[in-house]
């Protein structure tokens, strides 16, 4: 079973063993990028593609972990402590709508 840190390691790895942090990367690029896919993602919705709709998601997830593992960001960790935080807010975050 992989865990989110493995997953991080093993897309930044494989992204650049295809050249893809030759050169500097461009953060928002990078960013811009991750939206793309989840744009393709809504395509698929559209068109009840479900199957293209899941790989765009995981192309979305691709995306994020290669941009974790360049920028040293230890993702798993965030994520467990923002799910933290987020579960002692209030009900719908304290919304009215
Ligand atoms: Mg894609």
């Amino acid at each position: 079973m992989s865990t989110i840190k493995e997953l991080t390691r093993l897309c930044h790895k494989i992204a650049k063993e295809k050249g893809f942090w030759d050169e500097k990367r461009n953060l928002g690029e990078m960013l811009m990028l991750v939206v793309t896919e989840l744009s393709e993602a809504m395509e698929s919705y559209r068109i009840q593609d479900k199957k293209n709709f899941n790989e765009e998601i995981a192309d979305s997830f691709i995306r994020l972990f290669d941009l974790c593992g360049g920028l040293k960001i230890d993702i798993e960790k965030e994520i467990r402590k923002k799910m933290f935080k987020n579960k002692a807010r209030p009900y719908k975050h304290g919304k009215i709508c």
